[in-house]
């Protein structure tokens, strides 16, 4: 049976030159990196090396990076973190981030108010300047730059011009943005981010955090102080050394592949849409979204097609956010007000899709769509 994968939102399929690079550590490398013997000390030498590549290809200083087990530990230190600190007296944020922020932000033990989004599920700025405007003390604000379900994208330049007028600490989780674009956290003035290695042919439990100089975190992990004392516990030295790796590989050629991935993008969207009457396509219309990305809502009868499953069947790997394939209605399906009429699917893209995948998963479509 054919496997094509357009599950890449999930997670993807590891670089090999991220694997080569990783060898060493997994095997004939393998000192602790506290340890003050040379074995050790190389491992050090590798992690600092690592975070240097990552902190420069994103425009901050090394010292700024915090290498974690991936986005959710991430967003789970940038707001439990900052909430334990004292500073922060409520938190904003929205409906639509991923569950890792939403949890810690429903446990904070803070206020908190979710913003308006839009139709399309973004922030609606004005809400959030109106939120800042009335709140007293110190707020954290959380929103994602990209949306892992429907792929929009948030202004988070407005949104961190808006957080600095307003005194409010700014969180984005970037997990499926950094990796995809070209990123300059200085510029961009975030406080906190957090990317995922996993999304972008890195290895699986692999993450950062970065913290703006200056900014107070509480750790979540005590022990022996590792990683700016935010993240204690032995470091994953593979791991880092390929999330910095798979992060050099992407930064190479993005242009290059948000053309060829982006290209693939609107050829399976206009198939789809000459498939599927009546088919939404979620996005907003002018702006586009994430260029990896293509969530459509298809209408039908019963509100459980099982497209998604009858993709698997035919060997095509995609990820449904509606009750019959998924299990439950994804919160951002509901948001959009699809939750009922329509079977939503997620495709999502990476360099290692070829033009003939999308070819057969059309022609699989219009086999399912003439059922
Ligand atoms: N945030 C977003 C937007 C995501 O899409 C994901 C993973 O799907 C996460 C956070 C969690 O990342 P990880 O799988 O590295 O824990």
């Amino acid at each position: 049976m054919q496997k094509i994968y357009l599950d890449n939102a999930a997670t993807t399929r590891l670089s090999p030159e991220v694997l080569y690079e990783m060898m060493p550590w997994l095997t004939s490398e393998y000192g602790n990196p506290s340890s003050i013997h040379t074995v050790g000390r190389m491992a050090r030498v590798a992690i600092e090396k690592a975070r240097k590549s990552v902190a420069q290809i994103l425009c901050v200083k090394p010292a700024t990076i915090v290498f974690t087990s991936g986005g959710t530990e991430s967003n789970n230190i940038a707001i439990a973190g900052t909430a334990r600190q004292g500073l922060v007296k409520s938190i904003i944020t929205s409906a639509a981030e991923h569950h890792s922020v939403l949890h810690p932000v429903e446990k904070s033990g803070l206020p908190f108010r979710l913003i308006d989004i839009d139709k399309w599920g973004r922030p609606v700025l004005k809400d959030l300047e109106k939120q800042l405007r009335n709140n007293e003390g110190t707020s954290l604000v959380t929103l994602m730059a990209a949306n892992n379900e429907i792929g929009t994208i948030t202004d988070i330049i407005s949104v961190a011009a808006i957080c600095k007028k307003h005194g409010a600490i700014f969180h984005t989780d970037a997990v499926q943005y950094i990796g995809h674009y070209p990123v300059n956290l200085s510029e961009i003035q975030v406080d906190l981010a957090s990317a995922s290695g996993h999304k972008f042919h890195g290895p699986i439990g692999t993450g950062i955090l970065y913290v703006r100089e200056g900014v107070d975190v509480t750790p979540l992990i005590e022990s022996g102080g590792q990683e700016r004392n935010l993240r204690s516990g032995t470091e994953n030295v593979a791991g880092i050394v390929g999330f910095a790796k798979a992060l050099e590989i992407a930064a190479s050629d993005y242009e290059i592949q948000k053309k060829l991935i982006g290209n693939f993008r609107e050829y399976l969207k206009k198939g789809i849409s000459d498939i599927f009457e009546g088919v939404i396509i979620n996005e907003d219309p002018v702006d586009g979204g994430l260029y990896s990305i293509l969530s459509v809502s298809i209408p039908v009868d019963d509100n459980c097609a099982g497209i998604a499953v009858m993709l698997d069947a035919k060997g095509i790997a995609v990820s449904a956010g509606s009750a019959c394939s998924a299990g439950k209605v994804s919160h951002v399906t509901k948001l959009l007000g699809r939750e009922t009429g329509f079977e939503t699917i997620r495709f999502s893209l990476s360099r290692y899709n070829k033009a003939k995948e999308i070819v057969d998963v059309l022609r699989a479509l219009e086999e399912i769509g003439n059922k």
